[in-house]
Protein backbone atom coordinates (compact mmCIF):
# COMPACT_ATOMS: atom_id res chain seq x y z
CA UNK A 1 0.00 0.00 0.00
CA UNK A 2 2.91 2.14 0.17
CA UNK A 3 2.70 2.58 -3.48
CA UNK A 4 -0.80 3.94 -3.53
CA UNK A 5 0.10 6.58 -0.42
CA UNK A 6 2.82 7.54 -2.50
CA UNK A 7 0.73 8.43 -5.21
CA UNK A 8 -1.92 10.23 -3.01
CA UNK A 9 0.72 12.38 -1.99
CA UNK A 10 2.17 13.10 -4.89
CA UNK A 11 -0.92 14.56 -6.42
CA UNK A 12 -1.99 16.60 -3.24
CA UNK A 13 -3.89 14.77 -0.92
CA UNK A 14 -3.31 15.95 3.05
CA UNK A 15 -1.53 13.72 4.74
CA UNK A 16 -3.69 13.89 7.47
CA UNK A 17 -6.74 12.49 5.58
CA UNK A 18 -5.16 9.54 4.15
CA UNK A 19 -5.51 6.75 7.03
CA UNK A 20 -3.50 3.54 6.63
CA UNK A 21 -4.73 0.74 8.72
CA UNK A 22 -7.76 2.33 9.51
CA UNK A 23 -9.93 0.92 11.92
CA UNK A 24 -13.64 0.11 10.38
CA UNK A 25 -15.08 -0.09 13.97
CA UNK A 26 -14.28 3.72 14.16
CA UNK A 27 -16.24 4.82 10.91
CA UNK A 28 -19.23 2.69 11.43
CA UNK A 29 -21.87 2.91 13.89
CA UNK A 30 -22.20 -0.91 14.69
CA UNK A 31 -18.51 0.30 15.87
CA UNK A 32 -17.21 -3.13 14.24
CA UNK A 33 -14.83 -4.20 12.04
CA UNK A 34 -10.98 -4.85 11.14
CA UNK A 35 -8.80 -2.55 9.41
CA UNK A 36 -9.04 -1.12 5.92
CA UNK A 37 -5.42 -1.05 4.11
CA UNK A 38 -5.73 2.68 3.34
CA UNK A 39 -8.84 5.19 4.27
CA UNK A 40 -8.99 8.80 2.72
CA UNK A 41 -11.76 11.47 4.05
CA UNK A 42 -12.74 13.12 0.63
CA UNK A 43 -12.85 16.84 0.79
CA UNK A 44 -13.27 17.54 -3.20
CA UNK A 45 -14.89 16.47 -5.95
CA UNK A 46 -11.13 16.60 -7.24
CA UNK A 47 -10.06 14.69 -4.57
CA UNK A 48 -12.41 11.93 -5.38
CA UNK A 49 -10.83 11.76 -9.02
CA UNK A 50 -7.43 11.67 -7.83
CA UNK A 51 -8.11 8.89 -5.66
CA UNK A 52 -9.34 6.65 -8.32
CA UNK A 53 -6.59 7.52 -10.84
CA UNK A 54 -3.94 6.43 -7.92
CA UNK A 55 -6.16 3.09 -6.90
CA UNK A 56 -6.21 2.17 -10.83
CA UNK A 57 -2.65 2.91 -11.30
CA UNK A 58 -1.76 0.62 -8.32
CA UNK A 59 -4.49 -2.11 -8.64
CA UNK A 60 -6.14 -2.08 -5.69
CA UNK A 61 -9.98 -1.92 -5.46
CA UNK A 62 -12.32 0.48 -4.12
CA UNK A 63 -14.87 0.59 -1.81
CA UNK A 64 -17.14 4.05 -0.61
CA UNK A 65 -18.62 4.53 2.41
CA UNK A 66 -20.57 7.47 3.81
CA UNK A 67 -21.38 7.72 7.54
CA UNK A 68 -21.10 4.32 8.14
CA UNK A 69 -24.60 3.99 9.39
CA UNK A 70 -25.69 0.49 7.43
CA UNK A 71 -22.63 -0.87 7.12
CA UNK A 72 -21.48 -4.17 8.98
CA UNK A 73 -17.51 -4.49 7.72
CA UNK A 74 -16.28 -8.25 8.57
CA UNK A 75 -13.54 -8.17 11.33
CA UNK A 76 -10.42 -9.13 8.48
CA UNK A 77 -11.62 -5.48 7.49
CA UNK A 78 -11.18 -3.88 4.00
CA UNK A 79 -8.65 -4.33 1.22
CA UNK A 80 -7.40 -1.30 -0.90
CA UNK A 81 -8.57 1.98 -0.80
CA UNK A 82 -11.73 3.06 1.32
CA UNK A 83 -12.81 6.58 0.33
CA UNK A 84 -15.10 8.11 3.12
CA UNK A 85 -17.52 10.54 1.73
CA UNK A 86 -18.54 12.38 4.57
CA UNK A 87 -18.54 15.67 6.69
CA UNK A 88 -15.26 17.00 4.69
CA UNK A 89 -17.37 16.53 1.90
CA UNK A 90 -20.45 18.15 2.96
CA UNK A 91 -21.81 21.71 1.40
CA UNK A 92 -25.84 22.43 1.10
CA UNK A 93 -26.88 25.32 -1.26
CA UNK A 94 -30.12 26.68 -2.07
CA UNK A 95 -31.64 27.20 -5.44
CA UNK A 96 -35.11 28.47 -5.05
CA UNK A 97 -37.23 25.44 -4.15
CA UNK A 98 -34.16 23.47 -4.93
CA UNK A 99 -31.83 21.93 -2.31
CA UNK A 100 -28.42 20.95 -3.72
CA UNK A 101 -26.08 19.05 -1.56
CA UNK A 102 -22.61 17.33 -1.50
CA UNK A 103 -22.70 13.91 -0.64
CA UNK A 104 -21.22 13.88 2.77
CA UNK A 105 -23.73 16.45 4.29
CA UNK A 106 -25.83 14.32 6.28
CA UNK A 107 -29.78 14.11 5.92
CA UNK A 108 -29.81 15.70 9.37
CA UNK A 109 -27.92 18.97 7.96
CA UNK A 110 -30.41 19.00 4.94
CA UNK A 111 -33.58 18.88 6.91
CA UNK A 112 -32.37 21.87 9.40
CA UNK A 113 -31.46 23.70 6.55
CA UNK A 114 -34.99 22.73 4.23
CA UNK A 115 -36.68 23.82 7.56
CA UNK A 116 -34.91 26.89 8.45
CA UNK A 117 -35.49 28.09 4.67
CA UNK A 118 -39.52 27.49 5.12
CA UNK A 119 -38.81 24.21 2.27
CA UNK A 120 -40.86 20.74 3.44
CA UNK A 121 -40.25 17.39 1.88
CA UNK A 122 -37.29 16.37 4.72
CA UNK A 123 -38.82 16.13 7.91
CA UNK A 124 -39.57 12.53 7.93
CA UNK A 125 -36.20 11.68 6.88
CA UNK A 126 -34.18 14.06 9.44
CA UNK A 127 -33.33 11.12 11.97
CA UNK A 128 -31.78 8.86 9.74
CA UNK A 129 -28.20 9.01 10.80
CA UNK A 130 -26.33 8.81 7.40
CA UNK A 131 -24.76 10.92 4.65
CA UNK A 132 -27.36 12.17 1.86
CA UNK A 133 -25.03 10.02 -1.07
CA UNK A 134 -25.67 6.55 1.48
CA UNK A 135 -29.11 7.79 1.59
CA UNK A 136 -29.74 7.94 -2.01
CA UNK A 137 -28.00 4.97 -3.04
CA UNK A 138 -30.36 2.96 -0.26
CA UNK A 139 -33.30 5.05 -0.89
CA UNK A 140 -33.74 5.80 2.51
CA UNK A 141 -37.25 5.67 4.07
CA UNK A 142 -39.03 6.68 7.32
CA UNK A 143 -42.62 7.66 8.57
CA UNK A 144 -43.40 7.39 5.20
CA UNK A 145 -41.47 9.47 3.39
CA UNK A 146 -38.21 8.25 1.51
CA UNK A 147 -35.77 9.99 -0.74
CA UNK A 148 -36.92 8.80 -4.34
CA UNK A 149 -39.98 11.65 -3.27
CA UNK A 150 -37.92 14.23 -3.68
CA UNK A 151 -34.94 13.38 -5.42
CA UNK A 152 -34.41 14.72 -8.82
CA UNK A 153 -30.67 14.33 -9.60
CA UNK A 154 -27.68 12.29 -8.95
CA UNK A 155 -24.29 13.50 -9.51
CA UNK A 156 -21.75 10.33 -9.78
CA UNK A 157 -18.23 9.69 -11.37
CA UNK A 158 -17.55 6.04 -12.53
CA UNK A 159 -15.41 3.96 -10.12
CA UNK A 160 -13.82 2.44 -13.36
CA UNK A 161 -12.72 5.71 -15.06
CA UNK A 162 -13.84 8.61 -13.00
CA UNK A 163 -16.03 9.73 -15.79
CA UNK A 164 -18.98 12.14 -15.07
CA UNK A 165 -22.43 10.33 -14.97
CA UNK A 166 -25.96 12.19 -14.26
CA UNK A 167 -28.98 9.80 -13.37
CA UNK A 168 -32.21 11.74 -13.61
CA UNK A 169 -36.02 10.27 -13.83
CA UNK A 170 -36.93 7.49 -14.39
CA UNK A 171 -32.97 6.52 -14.85
CA UNK A 172 -32.85 7.42 -10.76
CA UNK A 173 -34.81 3.31 -11.10
CA UNK A 174 -35.94 4.25 -6.93
CA UNK A 175 -37.65 1.07 -5.49
CA UNK A 176 -37.06 0.13 -1.69
CA UNK A 177 -34.04 0.46 -0.31
CA UNK A 178 -32.74 0.24 -3.94
CA UNK A 179 -31.24 2.41 -6.21
CA UNK A 180 -30.04 2.64 -9.94
CA UNK A 181 -26.51 4.16 -7.93
CA UNK A 182 -26.31 0.92 -5.73
CA UNK A 183 -25.42 -1.39 -9.10
CA UNK A 184 -23.54 1.18 -11.14
CA UNK A 185 -20.49 1.03 -9.92
CA UNK A 186 -20.28 5.15 -9.38
CA UNK A 187 -18.95 6.97 -6.67
CA UNK A 188 -22.50 9.94 -5.60
CA UNK A 189 -21.32 13.45 -5.58
CA UNK A 190 -24.01 16.06 -5.12
CA UNK A 191 -27.50 15.42 -5.02
CA UNK A 192 -30.63 17.58 -6.01
CA UNK A 193 -33.90 17.74 -3.93
CA UNK A 194 -36.77 19.51 -4.73
CA UNK A 195 -38.62 20.96 -2.07
CA UNK A 196 -42.11 22.35 -1.35
CA UNK A 197 -43.04 25.63 0.59
CA UNK A 198 -43.92 24.92 3.95
CA UNK A 199 -44.29 26.66 7.07
CA UNK A 200 -40.75 26.61 9.59
CA UNK A 201 -42.44 26.30 12.76
CA UNK A 202 -44.74 23.51 11.62
CA UNK A 203 -41.88 22.01 10.24
CA UNK A 204 -39.50 21.95 13.32
CA UNK A 205 -42.95 20.91 15.34
CA UNK A 206 -43.20 17.61 12.83
CA UNK A 207 -38.95 17.16 13.13
CA UNK A 208 -38.99 17.37 17.02
CA UNK A 209 -42.29 14.88 17.23
CA UNK A 210 -40.74 12.44 14.95
CA UNK A 211 -37.02 12.61 16.51
CA UNK A 212 -39.35 11.74 20.01
CA UNK A 213 -40.90 8.77 18.61
CA UNK A 214 -37.49 7.73 17.41
CA UNK A 215 -36.20 8.25 20.83
CA UNK A 216 -39.16 6.39 22.02
CA UNK A 217 -39.36 3.44 19.95
CA UNK A 218 -35.37 2.55 18.53
CA UNK A 219 -32.64 1.39 20.81
CA UNK A 220 -30.07 4.60 20.25
CA UNK A 221 -28.12 3.87 23.65
CA UNK A 222 -26.62 1.31 21.66
CA UNK A 223 -24.51 1.00 18.59
CA UNK A 224 -26.15 -0.41 15.45
CA UNK A 225 -26.59 -0.08 12.15
CA UNK A 226 -30.58 0.70 12.46
CA UNK A 227 -32.83 -2.22 10.76
CA UNK A 228 -30.71 -5.15 10.12
CA UNK A 229 -32.90 -7.20 7.81
CA UNK A 230 -35.33 -5.46 4.54
CA UNK A 231 -39.30 -5.15 5.15
CA UNK A 232 -40.12 -8.55 3.30
CA UNK A 233 -42.68 -8.04 0.84
CA UNK A 234 -46.64 -6.24 3.00
CA UNK A 235 -44.81 -7.70 6.28
CA UNK A 236 -42.45 -6.24 9.13
CA UNK A 237 -39.47 -7.89 9.98
CA UNK A 238 -39.41 -6.83 13.52
CA UNK A 239 -42.52 -8.49 14.08
CA UNK A 240 -41.68 -11.93 12.94
CA UNK A 241 -38.60 -11.81 14.97
CA UNK A 242 -40.64 -10.88 17.81
CA UNK A 243 -43.39 -13.41 17.09
CA UNK A 244 -40.40 -15.79 16.70
CA UNK A 245 -39.25 -15.38 20.26
CA UNK A 246 -36.07 -13.71 19.55
CA UNK A 247 -35.84 -10.43 21.12
CA UNK A 248 -32.99 -10.23 23.57
CA UNK A 249 -31.28 -13.23 21.49
CA UNK A 250 -27.51 -13.22 21.87
CA UNK A 251 -24.58 -14.18 20.44
CA UNK A 252 -21.46 -12.78 22.24
CA UNK A 253 -22.21 -9.07 22.60
CA UNK A 254 -24.55 -9.09 19.68
CA UNK A 255 -27.92 -9.26 20.69
CA UNK A 256 -31.50 -8.87 18.95
CA UNK A 257 -33.03 -5.81 21.01
CA UNK A 258 -34.35 -5.88 23.86
CA UNK A 259 -36.16 -2.48 22.83
CA UNK A 260 -36.98 -3.37 18.90
CA UNK A 261 -36.44 -6.78 17.72
CA UNK A 262 -35.53 -5.51 13.94
CA UNK A 263 -32.53 -3.71 15.34
CA UNK A 264 -29.18 -5.76 16.05
CA UNK A 265 -27.52 -3.94 18.79
CA UNK A 266 -23.30 -4.43 19.87
CA UNK A 267 -24.01 -4.19 23.51
CA UNK A 268 -20.18 -3.00 23.50
CA UNK A 269 -17.54 -5.70 22.80
CA UNK A 270 -19.39 -7.47 19.84
CA UNK A 271 -17.22 -8.51 16.97
CA UNK A 272 -18.62 -8.81 13.10
CA UNK A 273 -18.61 -12.65 13.14
CA UNK A 274 -21.13 -12.55 16.69
CA UNK A 275 -23.47 -10.17 14.51
CA UNK A 276 -23.59 -12.41 11.22
CA UNK A 277 -24.03 -15.71 13.31
CA UNK A 278 -26.83 -14.13 15.40
CA UNK A 279 -28.51 -12.92 12.07
CA UNK A 280 -27.85 -16.17 10.78
CA UNK A 281 -29.73 -17.49 13.45
CA UNK A 282 -32.83 -15.49 13.42
CA UNK A 283 -33.00 -15.72 9.54
CA UNK A 284 -32.79 -19.29 10.19
CA UNK A 285 -35.75 -19.31 13.02
CA UNK A 286 -37.66 -17.22 11.36
CA UNK A 287 -37.54 -19.06 7.87
CA UNK A 288 -38.06 -22.00 10.13
CA UNK A 289 -41.63 -20.61 11.25
CA UNK A 290 -43.04 -18.39 9.02
CA UNK A 291 -41.03 -20.22 5.51
CA UNK A 292 -40.42 -16.01 5.36
CA UNK A 293 -37.01 -15.27 4.21
CA UNK A 294 -35.48 -12.15 5.71
CA UNK A 295 -32.48 -10.44 3.60
CA UNK A 296 -30.20 -8.49 5.25
CA UNK A 297 -30.51 -4.75 4.72
CA UNK A 298 -27.50 -3.78 6.25
CA UNK A 299 -24.42 -4.08 4.11
CA UNK A 300 -21.83 -6.51 4.02
CA UNK A 301 -18.36 -5.48 3.43
CA UNK A 302 -14.79 -6.57 4.13
CA UNK A 303 -13.14 -9.87 4.52
CA UNK A 304 -13.31 -12.61 7.67
CA UNK A 305 -10.69 -12.20 10.31
C1 LIG B 1 -29.94 4.23 14.70
C2 LIG B 1 -30.14 4.09 13.21
C3 LIG B 1 -31.38 4.36 12.65
C4 LIG B 1 -31.58 4.23 11.27
N1 LIG B 1 -32.82 4.51 10.75
C5 LIG B 1 -33.02 4.39 9.43
C6 LIG B 1 -34.30 4.70 8.86
O1 LIG B 1 -35.23 5.10 9.55
N2 LIG B 1 -34.45 4.53 7.52
C7 LIG B 1 -33.44 4.11 6.71
O2 LIG B 1 -33.65 4.00 5.51
N3 LIG B 1 -32.22 3.81 7.22
C8 LIG B 1 -31.98 3.96 8.55
N4 LIG B 1 -30.75 3.65 9.07
C9 LIG B 1 -29.68 3.14 8.17
C10 LIG B 1 -28.78 4.24 7.57
O3 LIG B 1 -28.78 5.39 8.40
C11 LIG B 1 -29.21 4.63 6.16
O4 LIG B 1 -29.18 3.54 5.28
C12 LIG B 1 -28.29 5.76 5.59
O5 LIG B 1 -28.91 6.29 4.46
C13 LIG B 1 -26.90 5.26 5.21
O6 LIG B 1 -26.10 6.39 4.91
P1 LIG B 1 -24.53 6.38 5.22
O7 LIG B 1 -23.94 7.67 4.79
O8 LIG B 1 -24.29 6.01 6.63
O9 LIG B 1 -24.07 5.23 4.24
P2 LIG B 1 -23.07 3.97 4.53
O10 LIG B 1 -23.65 3.16 5.59
O11 LIG B 1 -21.70 4.49 4.75
O12 LIG B 1 -23.15 3.25 3.13
C14 LIG B 1 -24.36 2.64 2.71
C15 LIG B 1 -24.18 2.19 1.25
O13 LIG B 1 -24.05 3.33 0.42
C16 LIG B 1 -22.78 3.33 -0.26
N5 LIG B 1 -22.35 4.74 -0.29
C17 LIG B 1 -22.24 5.58 0.78
N6 LIG B 1 -21.87 6.81 0.35
C18 LIG B 1 -21.73 6.73 -1.00
C19 LIG B 1 -21.36 7.66 -2.01
N7 LIG B 1 -21.06 8.95 -1.76
N8 LIG B 1 -21.32 7.21 -3.30
C20 LIG B 1 -21.63 5.92 -3.61
N9 LIG B 1 -21.96 4.99 -2.68
C21 LIG B 1 -22.03 5.40 -1.39
C22 LIG B 1 -21.89 2.39 0.53
O14 LIG B 1 -20.92 1.79 -0.31
C23 LIG B 1 -22.91 1.37 1.03
O15 LIG B 1 -23.20 0.40 0.02
C24 LIG B 1 -30.51 3.80 10.44
C25 LIG B 1 -29.26 3.55 11.00
C26 LIG B 1 -29.06 3.70 12.38
C27 LIG B 1 -27.70 3.44 12.95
Amino acid sequence: MDALITSLVQAGFAPERILPRAPMARYTTFRVGGPADVLVQIASQEEIAVALRAARRCGVPVTIVGNGSNLLVRDGGIRGLVLRVASAFSAIRREGDLLIAQAGATLGACAQLAQHEGLGGLCELSGIPGTIGGGVVMNAGAYGGELSQVVRAVSTVALSDGAPLLFEGDALDFSYRHSAMMDAGVVVTEVTMELTPDDPDALRARMDELSRARREKQPLEYASAGSTFKRPKGLFAAKLIDEAGLRGLRVGDAQVSEKHAGFVVNLGNARAADILTLMDEVAARVRERTGVTLEPEVRILGEDA
